[in-house]
């Protein structure tokens, strides 16, 4: 600047002093210093920014709403309410459940649980922070189910009023043996209304009599009678053959040691009335015959000891509401496929041809003890052996039942909507546990490719703890600390307080509960090899 030449010509600029110079440049530098203080400022502003944003946004995502959803409503929820206040500041409600008596008729609409809360398909609680969920939905109520008093029945006679017979007509069985129908009712605490439910067991039946094996029951009535009876029993036991004797209560008095005597040597005892009426005359109806069955049933039983299962009427006559009322009592009814008339004293021949005339698989011979029936006597000494020669079973009339209609063609069970056709397994199956097989095993069933096996004998041979309850159809297993409920009738198998559906139900067959095998497996926690039919079932117990 010193140098510079004073080319700006002109008076004025002349006259400027060189303090003018200096000034002008300090206010050039205090300029730029003042650029540079605010562009620092700037800077600070910046990166102070850089730092609140993400802070902002760390702020938002606490404070977002969350999203409610109410069937195509949706609204919005603060983080600070809870999901019932959040519903509730949108002004949207939920319909509540209704409360249901026990046949699913709506005693109160609206009485049932409120709606309940949803993240995700789960249900969440009603007071839990809105804020912990992005977006809630609510599903109407669930009804309830008033509060009912059930109880079970359990039902000898599988179908009420059906009874199952033979196709030759002569015996009418109770039920199929050992076939329990299981019904289950509940009456509403509240509306007093009632449901029913039944567990049906019903027999699969033969498709032909041809199929039948080889057995004859040979049948004794009107008496006992101290020597025709004698007699016949020596015969019987001479041949290890079985008889049922149709006692009549009112001889029984007179020959408690012979009743004792049938019982003791295997062979049954029956009931055939008090007094041999004839039930089905005019006037006499259902009432008449099971007090005069009651009557005979309880001379029979102070005498022997033994509850008939058998019943047979006088004259074989009997009323369709009698057959009923007696078949629902628990008897079965026994009429006869071969009638020798041997009370008539035809002569011994007569009577010995004509039981070898009609002698076949599934027979029941009707015969006479009461009083001397030499005749009698004398055609069971030679038709007793024959018969045994031919290869028949002489057995008596509940094992007849046995073999005849419950030989193990199986049954079908249904529960609700559900059928299980259970049959016996084609081939034989062996059970072993801890390596030991178990022998004489009751018929098992098989159910979809499953073994159901007797509960009692493996859980007996597993040395489970276990308690059967006969009157509930129940078997209490304890293992492992668990207790695990399992009911003839039911899918569901209880394991403390909770609930497992198992996929075949235990059954009851021949009177024995029948349980699958990997179910017992399950319960006591024993290991099982080979679960298919045929072949064996191998159980190890975790001890
Ligand atoms: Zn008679």
């Amino acid at each position: 600047m010193t140098n510079q030449p004073e080319s700006t010509g002109g008076t004025t600029t002349a006259a400027r002093p060189p303090k003018d110079i200096a000034e002008a440049r300090e206010q050039r530098e205090t300029r730029v210093r003042e650029r540079q203080k605010r562009r620092r400022q700037a800077k600070r502003a910046r990166r102070a920014m850089l730092l609140l944003i993400p802070l902002l946004l760390v702020i938002a995502w606490f404070a977002r709403p969350s999203k409610i959803v109410v069937a195509d409503t949706q609204g919005w929820a603060w983080p600070w309410t809870s999901v019932s206040e959040a519903l509730a500041d949108t002004g949207i409600t939920v319909p509540p459940g209704d409360l249901l008596d026990v046949n699913g008729a709506v005693i109160e609409a609206g009485g049932g649980d409120p709606g309940t809360a949803l993240s995700a398909g789960m249900a969440i609680a009603s007071d839990a922070k809105a804020s912990d969920y992005e977006e809630i939905s609510f599903r109407r109520g669930d009804d309830l189910v008033e509060d009912a008093a059930e109880t079970v029945e359990l039902d000898r006679v599988a179908q009420a009023g059906e009874s199952w017979k033979p196709s030759w007509e002569t015996v009418y069985f109770a039920a199929p043996p050992g076939l329990t129908g299981i019904t289950r009712t509940r009456k509403g605490a509240s509306s007093g209304a009632g449901a029913t439910e039944e567990a049906i067991v019903t027999p699969l039946q033969r498709t032909s009599d041809s199929a039948l094996p080889k057995v004859i029951a040979l049948t004794f009535d009107d008496g006992p009678n101290g020597s025709t009876t004698l007699a016949i029993l020596d015969i019987l036991n001479d041949h290890g053959a079985k008889g049922t004797f149709f006692v009549l209560g009112d001889n029984v008095g007179r020959e408690t040691d012979i009743v004792r005597k049938i019982v003791e040597g295997g062979h049954e005892v029956a009931n055939h009335s008090w007094g041999h009426p004839e039930f089905s005359s005019r006037g006499r109806g259902a009432s008449f015959a099971l007090e005069n069955i009651a009557k005979a049933e309880k001379i029979i039983s102070e005498a022997a000891g033994v509850k008939c299962r058998w019943f047979r009427p006088p004259y074989g006559a009997t009323t369709s509401s009698q057959r009923k009322a007696i078949l629902e009592a628990g008897y079965s009814i026994a009429l006869w496929s071969c009638d020798t008339v041997d009370w008539k004293r035809p002569g011994s021949d007569t009577i010995y041809k004509r039981i070898m005339r009609d002698a076949r698989p599934g027979a029941v011979v009707l015969m006479h003890d009461g009083g001397p029936r030499e005749q009698t006597v004398s055609a069971c000494r030679r038709a007793v052996p024959e018969l045994v020669s031919q290869g028949y079973a002489l057995v008596t009339m509940s094992e007849y039942e046995r073999l005849i209609a419950g030989d193990d063609a199986g049954i079908e069970m249904r529960l609700g909507d559900e059928t299980y056709e259970a049959r016996t397994p084609e081939n034989p199956v062996s059970v072993f546990v801890n390596g030991q097989e178990l022998p004489d095993l009751h018929p098992m069933l098989a159910v979809r490719g499953k073994v159901l096996v007797p509960v009692r004998e493996v859980l007996d041979a597993l040395a489970a703890q276990y308690r059967w309850d006969e009157a509930a159809q129940t078997v209490e297993v304890q293992s492992n600390g668990d207790e695990f409920t399992l009911r003839m009738d039911s899918r569901r198998l209880s394991r403390g307080q909770s609930e497992l559906v198992v996929g075949i139900p235990p059954m009851l067959y021949h009177e024995v509960p029948l349980v699958s095998a990997d179910l017992i497996a399950r319960v006591t926690g024993a290991t099982l090899d080979a679960i298919s039919v045929p072949g064996e079932l191998r159980f190890s117990s975790i001890r």
